[in-house]
């Protein structure tokens, strides 16, 4: 399950902030999915439930924020699109580029640090 590799790379870039912080356990991670990202937000929540035992992140809450697709047009729109028609919906352009909502980003990390 591709998930499973992608929220394994997830927690090593919490192991290594938590690290770097000293941090003795995290308490929530958010992790912002793009629409298009190709990630099943169900998996990824059954994945990062298996994979988190045993690291600094055993404990933590896992956020999910589904992020839509955003695009930039030259004609200056920014913002969603209507379904999945990659077009401006203010002059039609089909030339857009997509800004948003293709990648997985950690997107806020809480934790716990040392008095
Ligand atoms: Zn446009």
């Amino acid at each position: 399950m591709h998930e499973f590799s992608v929220v394994s790379a997830l927690l090593d870039l919490v192991t290594e902030d938590a690290r770097k912080h000293k941090a003795t356990g995290v308490t929530t991670i958010t992790v912002k999915v793009g629409v298009m990202s190709g990630i099943e937000p169900e998996l990824f929540e059954e994945a990062f439930h298996v994979c988190k035992r045993g690291t600094v992140a055993e404990t933590a809450a896992l956020e999910l924020i589904r992020q839509p697709i955003e695009i930039s047009c030259p004609c200056g729109y920014q913002g969603g699109i209507e379904g999945f028609s990659f077009r401006c919906p203010k002059c039609g352009e089909t030339t857009i580029r997509v800004s948003d909502g293709e990648d997985m980003i950690l997107q806020r990390l809480e934790l716990e640090l040392p008095d």
